[in-house]
């Protein structure tokens, strides 16, 4: 990462006043309340208006409001956050809205490092990745005429797994394709899902010790989707299938899970593997990162996707997880990511964990 552009960006700072900022949406609940218990300032940049339901959370809501119309304006206001000394905190749902292509230009110290956004927005560089890394991933088919086995569509940008669909056949394939958007067909896995929630410090050797820094893992979940997550209560897929009701992928909320213990170190050997990978191709990715896989009856992880920032299967462990409480009771991503700013701003290292 660019120390100089980051000590610019900081220049002005008062470093002993740091507001942690983010956008009021996804995980931002706990990323105020997470920094709030290392003793942060927050700011919620609202999106239209301010969001009434914070009222309720008075440990989620942050100290101030930043109303902005529209998420492209965050761009344009940037001295005025400057001088309210925020490090911002990217989510899902900020990135995504704002577009990568904009985040990467936002001109605000931002936590982690953005260049992991040029792997990871871009499907074939995010296959490189992490099959570079001895990840397996699940197949994927080119031609749509070889599909001899389930499938899934995946649309690019399709917002939550919006319009994903399973086919099981190419004559399934061609009645259900929407032609004129872009996809990519993969092999679908069967097994369970289970979303690794880690965090990587650059800059602490106290946790799973890699090349560099420490690998920590805090929590995993499961999303709830609708309709594929419930379906079965009105027949079974293929029953509703025939009768034109197919089920979809649309997130709706997280469920906490754990897994047995004999395979947490493929996780963590995973979990290292693609940090080791990230240090080689762009001076890796820091804090904390999701893998999203299935496990499969042969116990074998197959990884579908990486999310390089706290992802919302984070939310359910607010107070803790069964493996954040064995780091420090109560843990959660948004106060492990506090944390880190603290750590390092006491050791004069921000530029080692921001971009
Ligand atoms: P994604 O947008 O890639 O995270 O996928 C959305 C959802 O589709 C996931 O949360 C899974 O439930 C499902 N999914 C994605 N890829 C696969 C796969 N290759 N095999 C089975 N299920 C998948």
């Amino acid at each position: 990462m660019d120390d100089a552009k980051i000590d610019g960006m900081l220049a002005s700072y008062d470093k002993n006043n740091l507001t942690v900022c983010t956008v009021c949406s996804h995980s931002s609940l706990q990323i105020f309340d997470g920094a709030r218990k290392e003793g942060f300032k927050t700011l919620g940049i609202s999106i239209g208006e301010k969001k009434k339901f914070y009222d309720a959370f008075p440990h989620g809501k942050p100290d101030e409001f930043f109303i902005v119309d529209d998420y492209k304006d965050i761009l344009k206001q940037t001295d005025e956050l400057k001088e309210k000394n925020v490090i911002v905190i990217p989510h899902g749902s900020f990135v995504e809205y704002l577009g990568a292509k904009n985040f990467l230009k936002l001109d605000l110290p931002t936590f982690g490092n953005r260049d992991v956004l040029l792997w990871e927005s871009d499907r074939n560089k995010e296959r490189k990745w992490l099959e570079g890394a001895g990840l397996v991933m699940p197949k994927e088919i080119k031609d749509p005429k070889k599909i001899d086995k389930p499938v899934i569509v995946k649309y690019h940008g399709a917002k939550g797994g919006k319009g994903f669909f399973v086919a099981k056949t190419y004559d399934e394939f061609v009645r259900r394709v929407k032609k004129n958007k872009s996809f990519i067909i993969q092999e679908f896995v069967m097994g369970t899902r289970y979303y690794l929630h880690y965090f990587y410090s650059p800059i602490q050797d106290n946790a799973y010790k890699l090349s560099k820094g420490s690998l920590q893992l805090l929590s995993m979940d499961r999303r709830d989707e609708t309709t594929i997550d419930e379906v079965q209560r009105l027949g079974s897929i293929a029953e509703l299938e025939e009768l034109g009701i197919h089920p979809t992928f649309v997130v709706t909320g997280n469920i906490p899970i754990v897994m047995r213990e004999s395979l947490l170190p493929k996780v963590f050997k995973m979990g290292e593997a693609v940090v080791e990978k990230s240090l080689d191709m762009f001076d890796g990715m820091v804090g904390s990162f999701c893998l999203e896989t299935v496990v499969t009856e042969d116990l074998e992880f197959k990884v579908f996707e990486i999310s390089a920032r706290i992802v919302a299967g984070t939310n359910p462990y607010i107070s803790g997880s069964p493996y954040s409480d064995l780091i420090e009771p109560g843990l959660s991503t948004g106060q492990r990511i506090a944390q880190e700013i603290k750590f390092a701003n006491k050791k004069n290292l921000l530029s080692k964990i921001l971009s």
